[in-house]
């Protein structure tokens, strides 16, 4: 066999993810590998808890990164919660709240499916009228950035609804987190989940979970086990800890990704530095320049502005361009990566992310630069 190093090029990741990573978040996978049961790597792993709960702004003793992707964060909330025979409420505004339904029929529950228009928020007046006609409902379940479509929940309202009708909430913050204000704590959620490779511009693979002490006690007292091995957590939290109070030791569940963590935590702690409000407030701003930029060349973003996500930003195509021909040359003359439409918005749109690392001055200008001459 002749194969020799695989040497990519260098992109700028401006589409819905991964976003770039910073140069010392790929500093910190190169460092030397240690045993994932190493005294000294538990101590990372013990800080690493630390910088997801500020990130998440929860004191959730069960706070985590999962050992996979962002979709492994969503089946941990989802095998670990539904329980065969709950009804999960699942609002579904794109792509990702479909794939939880998905994930409440496997889990064995029974989901009631709100549906609202691709590239709107979820309507917490739906929710409140299903609640009420569904008194048994165990699980309020939402996308709070639906990547697939730039548009952003009202979190904090719709946890607030679900709370009032007994329900335990999960939400899929995959793309919001570090993005758009999300406080786990203050609004009262109860299963969150998230992906690395977002608005932490650290490497794809690992998922970042919380859980409250409501949702914590419905998994540790299930009457039946967890449909998956790997993801239930009364196992895996023998490796992380935060299942019982002041528990030291840890035991192998799973050969932890070791580099992957210390990109994790690297990534935490450039967050940490930069404070979250100021994240927030970055993405904000830039978003707000990219758009300026979009709208100077006639081009116009599908969400309604109070609905708008930051850090996803989905552009219509005008009439009569190539979707597939843009995005190439982008890639092949500026490379510049930009993402296509997905599900029902697929050829209708792009996405444009502003995510973490990606999320800086230069960028808007290359972009917008890029754009501008394919588009002319
Ligand atoms: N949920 C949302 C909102 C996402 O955007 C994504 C990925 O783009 C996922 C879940 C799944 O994450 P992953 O692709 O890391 O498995």
């Amino acid at each position: 066999m002749n194969a020799s190093s695989f040497q990519p090029p260098v992109r700028t990741l401006m589409g819905p993810g991964p976003a770039d990573l910073h140069p010392r978040v790929l500093a910190a996978l190169s460092r030397p590998t240690v045993g994932h049961l190493d005294p000294v790597f538990g101590g990372m792993m013990d800080e690493l808890k630390d910088l997801l709960r500020y990130a998440f702004r929860t004191d959730n003793r069960l706070t985590m990164p999962v050992s996979a992707p962002g979709s492994a964060g969503m089946e941990t909330c989802f095998v670990n919660l539904v329980e065969p025979g709950d009804k999960v409420v699942v609002c579904i505004n794109g792509v990702f709240g479909g794939r939880m339904r998905e994930n409440v029929i496997r889990a064995g529950g029974e989901p009631i499916c709100i549906e609202d228009p691709w590239g709107r928020a979820v309507d917490p007046g739906k929710l409140e009228d299903t609640l009420k006609a569904h008194p048994d409902a165990k699980i309020v379940a939402f996308v709070q950035a639906e990547t697939s479509t730039g548009a952003s929940s009202d979190t904090r309202t719709l946890a607030e609804i679900a709370r009032r009708y007994g329900c335990l909430t999960i939400v899929d913050a995959v793309t919001a987190l570090a993005g758009s204000p999300l406080l786990v704590d203050d609004w009262g959620i109860d299963a969150v989940y998230s992906g690395s490779q977002k608005c932490l511009s650290c490497t794809p693979g690992l998922a970042p979970v919380s859980f409250s002490e409501r949702a914590l006690a419905k998994v540790t007292a299930r009457a039946t086990p967890v449909r998956s091995w790997f993801l239930d957590l009364n196992l895996v939290l023998g490796y992380w800890g935060g299942g019982t109070p002041g528990q030291t030791k840890r035991s192998y569940h799973h050969t932890a990704p070791v580099n992957a963590l210390y990109a994790l935590h690297e990534s935490l702690v450039m967050l940490a530095e930069e404070g979250i409000e100021q994240s927030w407030a970055r993405h904000q701003a830039h978003h707000l320049a990219l758009r300026a930029g979009l709208e100077a060349m006639g081009l116009e973003l599908v969400v309604p502005e109070a609905e708008r996500l930051p850090q996803l930003n989905a552009v219509s195509i005008p009439a009569g361009i190539d979707d597939a021909t843009v995005r190439a040359r982008l890639l092949n003359e500026y490379n510049l990566e930009i993402g296509a439409g997905l599900g029902a918005l697929a050829g209708k749109v792009w996405r444009i992310g502003l995510m973490g690392w990606s999320c800086r001055r230069e960028n808007i200008v290359l972009c917008i630069g890029a754009l501008g001459s394919v588009l002319n």
